[in-house]
């Protein structure tokens, strides 16, 4: 028998064989996320746009800037914007493909209360003083910490800022977290621990003169296809090298020079064994890199147990090629070293970001053009809210909660009482549920994000989410996983449907112009809050007009801080997308690289190179359950698939989960190509189609992530999935549990 697959028709098990044929043929023709060359624009037969819109793409860091096409207020194409220095004209599967999530028939169309199972409508202005009555109520009975805001990392600058201004400057709680913490907070920490302060300090266009890239833990064939397509390209014009760390081919890998392939989670052992390398055989000019590093001796001590052999009894690989790679990198004058959630998502995935930055830092390869540590971020907007302050510990112009005196500057300028505003860091979502689950916190408002389903262990999150007083959850689709547990729902506008800016992985800005109006009564995230602010008294403080009154207000806040935006206004955003913060003035041409003088803002104007050790992830195969799970993203889907799972092309060429096994493994366990198994880990299942491949290592499987409940009850990946969590950053371990597999 076949299964209901999310397109509604049922799939046997020769179909989805034919399927997955299907779409490694398409990728052989061109459907290929990279390189492509099928036109995907979303373009109508009879309808021609009337008008182009700048804007932005939806999804990754990468930010493609992008023009909609627009007949009388409908999205009919989308096109990449020639002129973004980014992406150049260029757009991946996702971007093409954008305007298909606006038509879709789970649009959040009305606000709506809880009313016994169901809900019933009611007006917005019942909607918003409803739920500022539950947040007076609930601070008036149990203090500014029993509410939260939990927000996507996809939207803009402003709407972040007046989020932060009414939760930390008005309400006088500083819990105000978001989604990057599931796909980023490592590689930040990682950022400021080695940096001194969250400073991203390449550009996009590094890759253009780079003489080699390494790349670990990240495929960014598949999440960044639009970069990895420039880096293939800048590889062939200047013979650069490509050596992707991995434990799974990935589509990344089978284009690299050299794919190291080592054993999941000893990527810490190999970063700490290429220093040993680089430091023992004179690779590293010792007297340069302490004039702008700290550290340098305790690290060279510490790496001295990191010796070729132990690395490669550890990691699987061979002890020649650890050397030889070691080599390479010592030698490179222009090395980019980027690296994603592979390094991110683990209980120590901090220690892994500096561990690998360390190799830039020992390299050389810092502080000049084609060089450094690049860090894409998984989501849109995940560096944008950093520099708005949109995380529990932040606020505007990456100050910190912390420090009184910065607080005292925000409160001055709000014109708040510094003394109502809290000198205690809010909590990262894993606390905020468990708060909930503790009855501690009592009301918690969600904008477009999907935590039932995107949390590891989404059994307990779940639980935890159903405990609340108040769920509040703003998005533009109902029914999602999370919305089912909401007492208020309220109907957000989306990409296309509102206005703002976001800053890009790059600190490059680009503005979003409105193209068509939200279905329904669907309004803008940043009008709604304001809405609840002013009927909570913040007349005053909320009496913007429009979001472009709100950049001008917030980049205010920038002054004298390291992502000063005053030279940035909207009109100059439309005509020169890209320009890069610091951008004081309105003749300051933006800053593509910065410390480029190798003065950082670090102790005594220095990087510090981290000396860290291995530790297992908190779950390891044993005899009950002998496979390591990883989860990851597959090129055709996003997240949780609330958008990229309701457009058909997309969602047709994955439709069920999925479970890559080594052949061994597959002979082990007595499974074949195509057969249903259950997944199971300590915490729940999943039923997966098997797919073998000596593409991942023994005693590895792998599982994309993107599915959750509405896919059916037995396909929540992240039901699976451990809920531990990196000892600084707090970012979940996505990337390995321990897991058995059994007849489905
Ligand atoms: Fe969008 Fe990222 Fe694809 Fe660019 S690379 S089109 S930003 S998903």
């Amino acid at each position: 028998m076949g299964k209901q697959n999310g397109n509604g028709s049922k799939l046997s098990r020769r179909n989805f064989v034919q399927l997955s044929a299907a779409w490694a043929a398409a990728s052989a023709v061109g459907l290929d996320p990279v390189f492509g060359t099928v036109k995907e624009l979303y373009a109508s037969e009879t309808m021609k746009p009337e008008k182009w819109v700048p804007n932005i793409c939806a999804y990754c860091g990468v930010g493609c800037g992008l023009e909609i096409g627009v007949n009388k207020d409908k999205v009919v194409a989308v096109r990449g914007m020639k002129k973004n220095p980014v992406n150049r004209g260029d757009l991946c599967l996702l971007g093409k493909n954008l305007p298909g999530m606006l038509y879709t028939k789970d649009r959040l169309l009305h606000p709506q209360v809880r009313d016994g199972k169901g809900f019933k409508k009611i007006g917005w202005d019942a909607a918003t003083s409803q739920v500022a009555e539950k947040i007076k109520d609930t601070i008036a009975k149990h203090g500014p910490d029993s509410v939260a805001l939990y927000v996507s990392a996809s939207e803009y600058i402003e709407e972040y800022y007046v989020y932060n201004k009414l939760f930390k400057g008005m309400l006088g709680t500083n819990n105000v977290e978001s989604s990057a913490r599931l796909c980023w907070a490592s590689g930040v920490v990682g950022l400021v621990t080695s940096f001194g302060a969250d400073s991203p300090p390449c550009a996009v266009a590094d890759v253009d003169l780079a003489d080699l890239f390494v790349v670990a833990g990240y495929n960014m064939s598949s999440s960044k296809p639009v970069l990895f397509k420039r880096m293939v390209q800048a590889r062939k014009q200047n013979k650069a090298k490509m050596i992707v760390i991995d434990p799974r081919k990935t589509d990344t890998a089978q284009r690299a020079d050299i794919h190291l392939q080592l054993n999941p989670g000893t990527d810490l052992i190999l970063f700490n064994a290429f220093a040993h390398v680089m430091l023992n055989e004179g690779l590293v000019n010792e007297k340069e890199v302490k004039s702008y590093a700290n550290g340098f001796d305790e690290l060279k001590k510490h790496v001295q147990k990191f010796t070729p052999d132990f690395a490669s009894e550890k990691t699987g690989l061979p002890k020649e090629q650890i050397v030889e790679i070691a080599r390479t990198m010592g030698k490179s004058q222009k090395g980019l070293f980027m690296w994603g959630q592979g390094l991110n998502q683990s209980t120590t995935g901090n220690r892994k970001a500096n561990a690998f930055m360390n190799l830039a830092f020992l390299s050389g390869n810092i502080g000049k053009p084609g060089a450094g540590p690049l860090a894409i971020t998984g989501q849109g907007s995940a560096m944008g809210l950093r520099e708005v302050g949109s995380l529990p510990h932040l606020l505007p112009g990456f100050r910190l909660v912390p420090k009184d005196n910065q607080r005292a500057e925000v409160a001055k300028f709000w014109g708040v009482d510094p003394a109502k505003m809290s000198p205690n860091k809010g909590k990262p979502i894993p606390f905020l549920l468990k708060g909930l689950e503790e009855g501690k916190l009592k009301l918690l408002w969600i904008i477009h994000s999907n935590p039932a389903a995107t949390f590891p262990n989404s059994s307990w999150a779940r639980n935890a989410l159903s405990k609340a007083e108040t769920l509040i959850v703003q998005d533009a689709y109902h029914p999602t996983e999370t919305s089912k547990y909401a007492h208020i729902l309220l109907p957000g506008a989306q990409w296309a449907e509102k206005e703002g800016c976001l800053t890009n992985s790059e600190r490059g800005y680009t503005i979003a112009r409105k193209a068509v109006n939200a279905p329904g009564e669907a309004r803008p995230d940043m009008d709604i809050v304001m809405d609840v602010a002013r009927k909570l008294g913040f007349e005053k403080q909320f009496a913007f007009k429009n979001s472009e009154e709100v950049f001008e207000e917030y980049k205010q806040l920038t002054a004298g801080r390291p992502c000063d935006s005053r030279g940035m206004t909207y009109a100059r955003m439309e005509k020169t997308p890209g320009i890069q913060w610091p951008v004081p003035t309105a003749d300051h041409p933006g800053t593509p690289r910065r410390f480029l003088d190798r003065k950082f803002p670090g102790k005594d104007g220095k990087v510090m190179l981290r000396s860290h050790d291995h530790k297992d992830a908190a779950e390891m195969p044993d005899a009950e359950y002998p496979l390591n799970l990883i989860t990851g993203l597959i090129a055709e889907q996003y997240h949780s698939r609330t958008r990229t799972g309701k457009i058909d092309k997309l969602a047709r060429i994955t439709p069920e989960v999925f479970m890559e096994i080594h052949p061994d493994d597959a002979k082990k366990h007595k499974t074949t190509e195509g057969a249903h198994v259950k997944v199971a880990t300590r915490r729940g299942s999943v039923k997966a189609r098997v797919r073998i491949t000596d593409g991942i290592t023994r005693g590895s499987i792998f599982l994309p992530y993107h599915f959750g409940y509405l896919s059916g009850e037995d396909q929540a990946v992240n039901s699976l999935t451990n809920n531990v969590f990196d000892e600084k950053a707090k970012q979940p371990e996505y990337k390995a549990c321990a897991a058995k597999i059994e007849k489905a």
